[in-house]
């Protein structure tokens, strides 16, 4: 197993240590195609073997060969797929939801960590380390933890859901919180991981990229391994969108797929720099200052903007952006039907509703989109939704009363009459 440079072609062992090329450019796992029969992975589904059971080593012939004893799984993926008829009727199309909140830690970054600090025990780091908007952070301390690895997570103070927070703090890492965003964040931890050779975990890191590639190839599997005809999915530092793509390489090189899906990245309008990017046809790229109410992509300067770049061009792939009203309304409805996401998530049918009124996705088209994280990673912008008046008719506020009969017939009675209409 090698590492490739995406810019320049020069390779790496994959044992060591390198975050980026000499050259600057952005590193892949080189995994040589080999023919590859469904069976093999239809077989495995409920095994109990350790390994084998995990949603992302199931399918081990596409993932770094790493020896058994290097793998750290808790398991991870095995995730549902849903689908309901009121969410396709909203978005305007046959829509299936893989449910990647339903990991170990409530996101997909459980499916990139397991093969992230895999790598990590198996070259022997001393301390691993990420910049986080709250689930890496999660993810990163949940592994290390598991693994028995220390771990430092910077995360951009005042800019992370306390859930999020909560949840990285009990697992035990050590937290830098530093005042800026998270390209700050980003920033100083990379300096720190290139000066004291940190092993760095951010979906820079090409193992965890391998990890989330395992989504997609458990989507299609789910579907009988019949492709969609489009994947859509939110996009921040766009780690997602790069595996994706390398996912759908190399499941057509395999032959467990026959038909290129094509790929839509939604982005939150006031984070949306790859969108600008893809507007003028990739002439320019510049950072934002990101702002938006859906944390996880609240980024400006997205570290895997050329590997999204080239899986656009390749999948025949669009970007599409939605505002932060539009990505709550459909993440109160995703959570009315008994789904459920956190808000980030929500832009993928935002994203959809959009691209199907503008006539790109058509209607009779089968779209999947990855609902990336739990719904109780942010109660905060549900509370602040419902309780204070931004979602209008749809929102919901508890009754309050007193301990009183008529109080409790009055409201009762109210009910009964609404459910009967
Ligand atoms: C990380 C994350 C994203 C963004 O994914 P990228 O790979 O960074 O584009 C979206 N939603 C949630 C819930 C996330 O945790
Ligand atoms: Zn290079």
């Amino acid at each position: 197993m090698e590492l490739r440079c995406i810019e320049c072609g020069t390779t790496y062992p994959g044992h060591g240590v390198v975050n980026r090329c000499t050259c600057g450019g952005l590193l892949d796992v080189a995994i040589a195609p080999v023919p590859l029969q469904h069976d093999l992975f239809d077989q495995r589904r409920g095994t109990s073997d350790r390994i084998l059971r995990s949603g992302v080593w199931r399918y081990r012939e596409l993932m770094p060969p790493f020896p058994d004893s290097a793998i750290i799984t808790k398991p991870e993926g095995n995730t549902n797929l849903y689908r309901d008829q009121r969410l396709s009727d909203w978005g305007g199309v046959d829509i299936w939801f893989k449910h990647e909140g339903e990991n170990p830690t409530g996101s997909f970054k459980d499916r990139g960590m397991t093969a992230g600090i895999s790598h990590a025990r198996w070259t022997g780091a001393a301390l691993v380390a990420c910049a986080s908007t709250g689930n890496t952070s999660a993810s990163v301390a949940a592994y290390a933890a598991t693994a028995g690895l220390p771990a430092v997570v910077f995360i951009p103070e005042g800019k992370i859901s306390v859930a999020k927070l909560g949840q990285t703090i009990a697992y035990g890492p050590h937290i830098i919180q530093v005042r800026g965003d998270f390209d700050a964040a980003m920033r100083m931890v990379s300096a720190a991981s290139e000066r004291f050779g940190i092993y760095l975990l951010n979906s820079l890191n090409p193992f965890r990229l391998e990890g989330q590639k395992a989504i997609f190839f458990e989507s299609v599997q789910e579907l009988g391994w019949q492709a969609p005809d489009w994947v859509v999915v939110p996009g921040g530092n766009l780690g997602n969108t790069a595996a994706l793509g390398k996912a759908i390489k190399e499941a057509l090189a395999a032959g467990l797929i026959n038909a290129m899906p094509r790929v839509a990245v939604v982005q939150a309008e006031g984070a949306a720099p790859l969108y600008h990017a893809w507007r003028n046809g990739f002439r320019a790229y510049t950072p934002v200052r990101a702002a938006t109410v859906a944390s996880a992509i609240q980024i400006g300067d997205p570290v895997n903007y050329t590997k999204a770049r080239n899986v656009l061009r390749e999948t025949e792939g669009v970007v599409t952006t939605v505002s932060d009203s539009e990505i709550l309304a459909s993440k109160a409805l995703i959570d009315r039907v008994g789904i459920g996401c956190e808000p980030a998530s929500a832009a993928g049918l935002a994203g959809i509703r959009r691209l199907v009124a503008e006539g790109v996705i058509t209607p009779g088209e089968r779209v999947l989109t990855y609902l990336t994280g739990h719904m109780l990673k942010d109660t905060d912008a549900i509370v602040a939704w419902h309780l204070q008046g931004g979602g209008g008719d749809a929102a919901k506020t508890p009754i309050v009363i007193d301990e009183a009969p008529d109080a409790l017939a009055r409201v009762l009675t109210d009910i009964l009459e609404h459910a009967a209409l």
